[in-house]
């Protein structure tokens, strides 16, 4: 039986946010005041929708565009790690659950070829509707409470082992990796079998340590906090015995 490797991509994968980084594509390389309101953490495609917007307003080109994303950095470690999954995917399927989009992902990877390693992408639609103008779709609707209106990645990671189950995959252990907040929602959901790979320093670790301190029962996955994707990947190579 495999096991599924789930990534976060922005502050996991890369070491920054795609959706900021991307306003370095302007002359200023930052948002103009009227898109600098605090966003309401709830309807982020709308706020970023806006962005691209603004961009596109901009004459700035799909190439202009996809070089500044281009060079955003990996997190130390990441492209050996990825290498090492690209390997072993006889042993591990491997999924992104990003509230980012298709588009920025796809070319990102593209810098390492790293897209082998990815058995599915999950993540906003995003496609370019002329030369500038970049859209961008909500990935799915849900109910859930805790999470923005577009993406709640709980429901999404459960359609997806409902799914590869319907395909005659069943997978022994889920190894979830991410930072932020909207990655407390999926691994609430993780089993006690399953480990919840957790980013030192960033926002995911406090909400973590509130729900140990809170005592609720709601955490069954054992929690690993990591710095880097070399120390993943050797725990990767105990725990999966690879
Ligand atoms: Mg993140
Ligand atoms: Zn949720």
């Amino acid at each position: 039986m495999k096991s599924l490797l789930v990534f976060d991509f922005d502050h996991t994968i890369v070491n920054g946010n795609s959706d900021t980084w991307v306003v370095k594509c302007v002359p200023e390389k930052k948002r103009p005041d009227w898109l600098r309101k605090p966003y309401d953490g709830q309807h982020w495609n709308e706020y970023m929708q806006k962005v691209f917007s603004y961009i596109g307003d901009q004459g700035i080109k799909e190439s202009q565009m996809k070089q500044v994303m281009q060079s955003m950095p990996y997190t130390p470690g990441m492209v050996d790690l990825l290498k090492f999954i690209c390997q072993n995917k006889d042993k591990v399927d491997c999924i992104i659950l990003s509230d980012s989009n298709i588009v920025f992902i796809n070319w990102i990877l593209e810098v390492t070829n790293s897209n082998l390693a990815f058995n599915s992408i999950l993540t906003n639609p995003a496609n370019f509707v002329d030369q500038n103008h970049l859209t961008i779709e909500s990935f799915h609707s849900h109910h859930c409470p805790h999470c923005p209106d577009n993406l709640c990645k709980k429901k999404a990671l459960d359609d997806f082992v409902t799914d590869q189950l319907k395909a005659g995959v069943q997978y022994k252990k889920i190894v979830y990796t991410g930072d932020g907040a909207n990655d407390l929602c999926p691994i609430t959901g993780l089993k006690e079998s399953d480990v919840a790979m957790v980013r030192k320093g960033y926002k995911l670790e406090k909400l973590i340590q509130k729900l140990v301190d809170e005592n609720s029962g709601s955490l069954q996955a054992s929690i690993v906090i990591w710095s880097s994707g070399e120390e993943i990947l050797s725990y990767l190579k105990k725990c999966l015995e690879i």
